[in-house]
């Protein structure tokens, strides 16, 4: 997700690696005439923080939870420079965006991130499209999962645009769906 106010660009997840994040950065600028703020990771993952290294280089800043960060300086060489608790407020422009760790799931640091302006959340993996599999479960807390995204239901209701980690977006029944794929049959 990108979301953009004012000339300004906040971005959420980096592409896989350097030449996908070169081109998205190229394309903010260009395209969308937009200076990038920063960039949120979603979890310590690839497809969230694969093409810091270069987002770091042009001097972007990057922000993870603690846990994304303690989870990254294990798994991975790069981590992102700037951490929060487990909720922060970042402000775009004149729009604010909230990023909440809620609770477990795809992995033990997935955060979503909300703009209640627009009434859009960023899921990230630990929300799945309609018709989606389980995914990749290696550091995954499946018995978890279902309550995490009830939880984030209860707290962001009014969501009308749901995107998740891959495939397509929608609407509240992403959230429906996740919670039936991981409960306990
Ligand atoms: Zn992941």
């Amino acid at each position: 997700m990108i979301v953009i106010d004012k000339g300004e660009a906040l971005i959420f997840d980096t592409p896989v690696n350097d030449s996908a994040s070169e081109e998205l950065l190229n394309w903010v600028k260009d395209s969308l005439h937009c200076k990038v703020k920063g960039v949120i990771v979603n979890h310590f993952h690839v497809d969230c923080l694969g093409g810091l290294a270069r987002f770091h280089k042009k001097g972007i800043s990057s922000y993870g939870s603690a846990r994304t960060i303690h989870l990254a300086k294990l798994d991975s060489t790069i981590t992102p420079w700037y951490s929060f608790d487990t909720f922060a407020i970042h402000q775009v422009g004149n729009k604010k965006i909230i990023s909440h760790f809620v609770g477990e799931g795809h992995t033990s640091d997935n955060i979503i991130s909300y703009v209640p302006s627009e009434k859009i959340m960023f899921g990230g993996c630990l929300i799945k499209h309609v018709g989606a599999g389980k995914g990749n479960l290696a550091h995954a807390n499946t018995s978890a999962w279902s309550n995490s995204v009830r939880q984030i239901k209860l707290r962001y209701s009014q969501s009308k645009i749901i995107i998740p980690g891959h495939g397509a977006a929608g609407g509240q029944e992403l959230l429906d769906y996740t919670i039936a794929l991981f409960e306990k049959k």
